[in-house]
């Protein structure tokens, strides 16, 4: 069987967290701050957070920004469960919008979801294509004359809200890390950028996830990233490195925070991985999908995933094909097909209208036609480091195959 999204395992990433292991030092400490360091260079902005996951840094974004009952947050109907989840735990409203052919957020359709309870769009990164990042912040800064700041708001002495006088933009770039827009890495484009380092996605740390903050002034990245470090370790005044220091025990507590740091031992990973994330990770990644391209291409069955144009370029995360005319009923075979062939692949994803919650709370998928449409055609093959040309090439006559035996 070809796994669909097995992480990168090898000696050196054994040997890193092997020598965390014998350092007696394994929770947040010298590596998680390196690693944070190494991760700001690379996406080209001042201050980076690393933390446990994209869901709880992304939700503590939400929280720092003050959002809870009775705002909205405009999230894109066609994207993994986090994304508005997360507005869910804060108590707000996830306000769904369609998507465009290369399945990322309409701005238009944002646009026109816009209203004085709005106080945050976050577009996803789908498959590691960027979103429209610099329409959206347009379009967010457009509708600053309805922006309603929530006016007793004191978050670090001051008001976020108010500071920013617009909507704010939280890009979901659980899937784009060293994706590229206008040439430059994603993570200065947005307010704030959040990354996954979940075990399938393209850098890992296991499990974790990464903050890039890029407010515009007099938004201070320092000072971001104090109230960010604090809030993910319980409001504490001192971190638990930071007491180890002989005498140093006390602390105070000034607000009560949240607990979702990251660990020296996931950021030894994650150090492995960047280290070697240009030079190996990428180039593969983008051969492999350039592999399932000429396969694909000229032929009227399968509509290829747009990875690359004038402005873009994908971190190359998923390779999201698409059978052309497809119903739901005939993907679904085809997948059946695909599977008994011993190759594995997946759908991203099933649209947030279609999950038991949401639609029961009053969603439906006939307001969203291009997600459902995109989705009920779409099958990702397998992207991953150690997937073999000749592995894509069983993945692709395993494709054509089954597309032959469910739509003749
Ligand atoms: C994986 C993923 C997330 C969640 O990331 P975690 O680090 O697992 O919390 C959010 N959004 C999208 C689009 C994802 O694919």
């Amino acid at each position: 069987m070809i796994p669909f999204a097995p992480p990168r395992i090898d000696e050196r990433t054994i040997q890193a967290v092997t020598e965390v292991l014998r350092s007696g030092w394994i929770t947040t400490g010298p590596r998680t701050k390196e690693f944070e360091k190494r991760l700001a260079a690379y996406c080209e902005v001042k201050r980076v957070i690393a933390l446990n996951s994209w869901t709880n840094a992304s939700e503590l974004v939400l929280r720092w920004f003050g959002i809870g009952p009775g705002d909205e947050v405009i999230v894109p109907a066609y994207t993994y469960c986090a994304t508005a989840n997360i507005v869910k735990h804060v108590g707000a409203k996830p306000v769904m919008v369609d998507v465009l052919d290369d399945f990322t957020m309409d701005p238009e359709a944002v646009r026109n979801a816009m209203n004085s309870r709005t106080k945050c769009i976050i577009p996803v990164d789908i498959g590691g294509m960027p979103a429209r990042i610099e329409e959206i912040v347009k379009v967010a800064e457009d509708a600053c004359a309805w922006f309603s700041p929530a006016v007793n708001l004191r978050v670090g002495g001051t008001n976020p809200q108010m500071r920013l006088g617009r909507v704010l933009v939280l890009s979901d770039a659980a899937h784009s890390f060293g994706a590229r827009i206008g040439g430059k890495p994603v993570g200065s484009q947005a307010d704030i950028t959040g990354f996954s380092f979940h075990a399938v996605k393209n850098l890992t740390t296991a499990e974790g996830g990464a903050l890039a903050f890029a407010l515009p002034p007099p938004f201070n990245p320092d000072e971001l990233y104090a109230w960010f470090n604090t809030m993910s370790l319980h409001g504490q005044s001192k971190d638990a490195l930071a007491k180890t220091t002989p005498g140093a025990w006390r602390y105070d507590v000034e607000a009560p925070g949240w607990k979702c740091n990251m660990t020296d031992l996931q950021a030894a990973i994650g150090m492995v991985e960047l280290e070697r994330y240009d030079s190996e990770t990428l180039p593969r990644r983008k051969a492999i999908c350039e592999r399932y391209n000429a396969a694909f291409a000229n032929d009227p069955r399968f509509i290829q995933p747009l990875l690359k144009d004038n402005e873009r370029e994908s971190s190359y995360h998923l390779y999201m094909l698409r059978v052309n005319e497809a119903t739901e009923d005939q993907r679904d075979a085809i997948i059946t097909a695909i599977a008994a062939k011993q190759v594995s692949v997946n759908v991203h994803f099933i649209p947030l209208p279609m999950l038991g919650h949401y639609k029961g709370v009053g969603y439906r998928i006939k307001d969203y036609p291009n997600t459902y449409m995109h989705y009920s055609r779409e099958i990702s093959l397998p992207v991953y480091f150690d997937l073999t040309d000749a592995q894509v090439d069983t993945v692709i006559a395993a494709v054509l195959a089954a597309v032959k035996e469910v739509m003749a």
